[in-house]
């Protein structure tokens, strides 16, 4: 930017201008988030008996937690690892309980204002307008996405085509891109990220996954063969609406942004709202909970344009993949109960090997197994219903970390996460191609 001209008369007559310009670049002493979370903390606790567990559901109850993991305060019990972000207000209490009641704890987050800041590149400068040097290691607001999708549909157009299937409850548009070498009666793979608002690195795969195709799709036989035989359905942003939100006002919203008749709180979880076991155990029928299964199944606009879509090309769709974050794990059917799949053996042993792939590139260690045993039952999710609807494959990722960082993974580790997130995706494609039913 050429703040000192040439001449310095000019420079002095340009200088505001140039002042309120770095400042839109660089708010400096301003604070993301007006400063809200300044000295909240997140804390881990692990219950040893089912009356910790008991008494901590109470006092998280009674404090109003922000629960990060697991998603419900009902699914704590003895041996649940449970990260609470407590607004700075009650930590003092909550501290003083867990001392008191001898329980153990760990702060994993000291101040999340600064660690939010911290990991983030949102208040620095960065080149957020140039596309073709777009930066696949930053978080990109719903904007930056949605002009990216439409730039790469320009000028892609031999393996891209953008569309849309619908309009989000505040009416944004719900694009995919359709990835793949042109040619009729293709088997396809569905890839949704970003159904939990605050799960940013969901988002940052979906577009690196994209990146990766169109850069490698010459030169690695793996990849042509994938994009040769197969079309990929990707949503960047199921959530569209709620990830919105999670950039201007509230960086830990979850839910989608639907208003409620009867209560004040906003949002369905796009997770609990499928019509499979609808709002039966691990969704809740109370609007103000993180997990409310909504008011009926495909309540939410979102999730009723994803399932009209998936009914409608059922028979070509094979996979069906969600990431979500976090907790390092691969998941497949059931969540909804404790039950073996009818294809077991084909989805476990892909399992199996994608998390080995993942695992060879860094070490990153993945739990896998049918979700209602590796994580906890859920009823009405978008992976039980793709896999009753007839999609055989049926995935759901929980990608970086372990709570380390939570859902505030530094933009310094999009590049590992999804490099070695690729190599899991592209081995449970190359499965699918081959003879397993
Ligand atoms: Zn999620």
């Amino acid at each position: 930017m050429k703040c000192l001209g040439k001449r310095r008369g000019q420079a002095a007559a340009f200088l505001p201008l140039c002042w309120l310009f770095l400042k839109i670049l660089q708010p400096g002493h301003s604070h993301l988030y007006n400063n809200r979370y300044a000295g909240d903390k997140v804390i881990r606790f692990i219950p040893k008996t089912e009356e910790e567990a008991y008494a901590l559901k109470k006092i998280s109850y009674q404090l109003k937690v922000d629960l990060w993991q697991p998603s419900s305060i009902s699914y704590v019990s003895e041996g649940t690892v449970t990260d609470v972000h407590i607004p700075q207000n009650g930590s003092r209490a909550l501290l003083a309980f867990l001392q008191e009641a001898s329980i153990q704890y760990k702060v994993l987050i000291e101040d999340l204002q600064k660690a939010l800041e911290k990991g983030s590149s949102l208040h620095t400068q960065r080149n957020r307008r140039s596309l073709s040097g777009y930066n696949y290691e930053v978080y990109h607001s719903l904007e930056e996405i949605q002009n990216w999708m439409h730039h790469l549909n320009k000028t892609h157009s031999g393996l891209i085509h953008m569309f849309s299937i619908g309009r989000s409850y505040e009416g944004r548009s719900l694009f995919i891109l359709k990835l793949g070498r042109r040619s009729r009666l293709k088997r396809a793979v569905w890839i949704d990220c970003g159904i939990h608002a605050r799960e940013w690195i969901g988002p940052a795969f979906c577009q690196w996954f994209v990146k990766e195709a169109l850069l490698t799709y010459k030169s690695d036989p793996t990849m042509r063969k994938m994009l040769n035989h197969l079309y990929f359905y990707i949503m960047p942003v199921f959530n569209v609406d709620g990830y919105h939100f999670s950039w201007t006002n509230d960086r830990f919203w979850r839910k989608t942004r639907s208003r409620n008749s009867r209560f004040r709180c906003r949002g369905v979880d796009a997770n609990r709202n499928w019509k499979v076991k609808w709002c039966d155990e691990g969704a809740s029928m109370h609007p103000c909970d993180d997990t409310y299964c909504g008011p009926f199944p495909e309540s939410e606009p979102e999730v009723k344009a994803v399932a009209n879509f998936l009914r409608k090309h059922r028979k070509h769709i094979r996979a069906y993949l969600s990431f979500h974050a976090y907790a390092q794990m691969l998941l497949y059917p059931y969540s909804y109960k404790y039950a073996t799949i009818p294809n077991f053996s084909c989805v476990e042993s892909a399992a199996y090997k994608a998390v080995n792939a993942l695992q060879s590139v860094y070490g990153v260690r993945y739990r896998y197994g049918p979700a209602s045993t590796t994580l906890y039952v859920s009823s009405g999710s978008s992976m039980d219903w793709a896999y009753k609807n007839g999609i055989p494959y049926a995935f759901a990722f929980e990608l970086r970390d372990t709570g380390y960082f939570g859902f505030l993974l530094p933009e310094m580790l999009i590049k590992p996460t999804c490099t070695e997130t690729m190599l899991a995706v592209k081995n449970i494609t190359m499965h699918l191609l081959k003879k397993c039913p």
